[in-house]
Order: C-alpha cells, then sequence, then structure tokens
C-alpha cells in the first residue's frame, strides 16, 4: 500500500489476525492421557521439555528465574540490563543452583543458560564473559532487529563463537526479516514487535504486527531458524495457538512477573495485598536506572500481583498446553503443526469463548 503525492491510497491494506481472532478446531483424538503428550523441541544439539522461554528483562530473568526454568524443562535468558560484572555473576549463580537442583551432578550434567546482549558499545566483550561464565544461548535482543546493527553483530558473533553457542537475535515482525536474520547467523528468531503487555511502540510510533499474524507470517520461511514468538501471551491458549501456527518456542514476561523467582521485592498495601515490580525496558524508570537518561519511550512500568512460586505458574501453563495438543489429537508438538486447523470467530464469539458468566 502507498500513498501518492495528492493523497490517495493505492492498493490495498492487508488484514491481519490476533490471538483473540482466532479458535483452533478440536480434532480426533487417540490420546488417553495427558501425560502421553510431549513437548520436547530442541535448539541445536539442546534439548527442552516445555517449549517456553523467560524474557530477558530486568524484572523476569537473573539467575533463579533461569535456574527454575531449565529446572521445569524450559529456559531462561538472563538480561543485559546491568554491567558485565553484575551479568556474569548472575550467569554464574544460575550454574550454581542448576547444578544444586540436578539430582547426583554428574559428570554430565550440562546446564543450558540463556544471555542477552546488545549490538553497540561493549557487546562482544559481553557476549565473551557470557560464554566464560557459562551462557550456551547468545541473544541479541533489540526491539527492532531488521536492523544493520543486527546484521554486522550477527555476522562478528558467528565468527567468534563456534557451534556449541546457539545464537538468538530479534526481535522482527516480518518474514523478510525473519529470513534476513537467519541468513545473517541466527539460528532462532524472536517474534513479535509491539505486542508486549508493557509496550507502547505500537502507540509511541505506529508500527508493529500482531503477533500471531508475525509467527503465521514468519513459519513460512524455509531458513530452518526456529522461531521463537515472544509478546502478548496472556494465556496458555494463546500459547498453544502460537505453537499450532508454527511457533517452535514461546517467550513469556508478564505471565512469569510477579513470581518469587523474579528479582525485586515484594511490595504489600494497607490491605495486605501482595505485589511485585513488571516494566518494560524500554520504559523511563528501567532506562534511568540502566544507563541514567532515556531515548525513546516505548514502554511502561507498572506493579502485577504477586503469585508465588513460578514452577506453580509453570506447571498451569504445561496443562494447559498439553490439554491443547489432545484437543487437536497430537501426540507433539510437530504433529500440532500439521494437524491444526484455524478459524475466526466474530466478536460475538470472542465473548462466547470467554468465562462469560463473570461479565454479568
Ligand atoms: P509480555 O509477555 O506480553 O509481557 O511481553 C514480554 C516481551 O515484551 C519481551 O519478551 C520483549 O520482547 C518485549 N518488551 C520488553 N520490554 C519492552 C518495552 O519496554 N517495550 C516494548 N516491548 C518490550
Amino acid at each position: 500500500m502507498k500513498i501518492n503525492s495528492r493523497g490517495d491510497i493505492k492498493g490495498s491494506i492487508p488484514s491481519s489476525v490476533c490471538f483473540e481472532d482466532v479458535l483452533l478446531k478440536p480434532g480426533y483424538s487417540t490420546i488417553e492421557s495427558r501425560a502421553e503428550v510431549s513437548l520436547n523441541s530442541s535448539l541445536n544439539d539442546y534439548e527442552l521439555s516445555l517449549p517456553l522461554i523467560s524474557s530477558p528483562m530486568d524484572t523476569v530473568t537473573e539467575a533463579s528465574m533461569a535456574s527454575v526454568m531449565f529446572d521445569c524443562g524450559g529456559l531462561g535468558i538472563i538480561h543485559r540490563y546491568n554491567c558485565i560484572d553484575d551479568q556474569q555473576k548472575h550467569i554464574e549463580e544460575a550454574w550454581e543452583e542448576m547444578a544444586t537442583t540436578f539430582l547426583g551432578a554428574a559428570d554430565d550434567f550440562e546446564p543450558l543458560i540463556g544471555a542477552a546482549i546488545g549490538v553497540s558499545g561493549d557487546y562482544m566483550e559481553r557476549a565473551s564473559a557470557c560464554v566464560s561464565a557459562g551462557a550456551r544461548i547468545l541473544c541479541v535482543d533489540v526491539a527492532h532487529g531488521h536492523h544493520v546493527l543486527v546484521k554486522k553483530a550477527l555476522k562478528k558473533l558467528r565468527k567468534k563463537f563456534g557451534s556449541p553457542v546457539h545464537i538468538m537475535a530479534g526481535n522482527v515482525a516480518t518474514l523478510k526479516a525473519f529470513n534476513d536474520l537467519a541468513d545473517w547467523g541466527a539460528e532462532s528468531v524472536r517474534v513479535g514487535v509491539g505486542g508486549g503487555s508493557i509496550c507502547s511502540t505500537r502507540v509511541q510510533t505506529g508500527h508493529g504486527v500482531p503477533t500471531l499474524q508475525s509467527i503465521i507470517d514468519c513459519a513460512q520461511s524455509d531458513r530452518g531458524a526456529m522461531l521463537i514468538a515472544d509478546g502478548g501471551f496472556k494465556t496458555s491458549g494463546d500459547i498453544v495457538k502460537a505453537l499450532a501456527a508454527g511457533a517452535d518456542f514461546v517467550m513469556l514476561g508478564s505471565l512469569l512477573a510477579g513470581t518469587d523467582e523474579t528479582p525485586g521485592d515484594i511490595f504489600e498495601n494497607i490491605h495486605g495485598d501482595k505485589y511485585k515490580a513488571y516494566r518494560g525496558m524500554a520504559s523511563k524508570e528501567a532506562q534511568m536506572e540502566w544507563r541514567g537518561n532515556t531515548s525513546s519511550l516505548e514502554g511502561v512500568a507498572t506493579t502485577v500481583p504477586y503469585k508465588g512460586r513460578v514452577s506453580f505458574i509453570l506447571g498451569e501453563l504445561e496443562r494447559g498446553i498439553r490439554s491443547g495438543l489432545s484437543y487437536t489429537g497430537a501426540k507433539n508438538l510437530a504433529e500440532l503443526q500439521t494437524k491444526a486447523s484455524f478459524i475466526r470467530q466474530t466478536a460475538a464469539g470472542q465473548i462466547e469463548s470467554s468465562t462469560h458468566i463473570l461479565r454479568r
């Protein structure tokens, strides 16, 4: 779609779908117990048994979150919004916590820790420090991943680190961007621009693509890079829709926020309700704290109710995902993607799909 000098719009504007616009049609199932469903997936040689990744945000992932995510079969990406020494300490602490939890701590113990890096300044030094502290996944973590600085960084990182280091990058919203990042050296790509619960990118800049639509588009890629859906997940139902649409993993911020394992204190109001902070990394509060000044403000800071242990939340999500696969009749994630059938729902359908007695 283009607008000429007289202001006429040429071409039609493509439409897009959000999680709530669609449903998955139930299919014939031979699954007798949800325990039969496998949620196994791999990132190169690294096997995971839960397709969930915690966001590299300073109110989501430091050592404790990374350790529990690994323990529950998923992955944590330790954030980069600190000095290199502090990020290294978080990685080392995560390593130690994982070793303590791992039964035996045997010789073959191979913890999986991800660490985020940027694309300017000391990012190569940070990448080396993270890898020497024990990170096996480097996540090139920027808001607009389809960018020349990401291209340069990926090429340098690929050259410096061999195959034991998996390189993730993002975020992107289009198939062209997904393919470019894969061609530049990313083995997994975070997909989703503007959909995060704390994100104001679409309000501030007018840019973005609904996360489900980005997943559908990027899943057409023939490059073999893993697709990490990121931003806007409110329920396990949304996660099932993303996995069915072609995501290999789902990255979570707000669903994990407020748990014991997130960094930060618990606040209590005068009624005894407990809260924890959750904030976008482009919020004023986060930017002031990590770099002492602000540039474009594309996020907000808030509090969320305290939720207790993250293993409880992950357990609930896992049960919902297993149940979702069972409704499609899929024994694993690959079957989900081949068997899934989406339908659009109307606004009336969206109301019927909610627990509508609670609206009365
Ligand atoms: P949520 O799971 O919907 O809360 O979204 C979390 C995701 O939002 C993260 O994984 C990031 O991709 C993205 N994000 C984090 N901070 C910001 C921000 O300040 N602005 C826009 N997006 C953000």
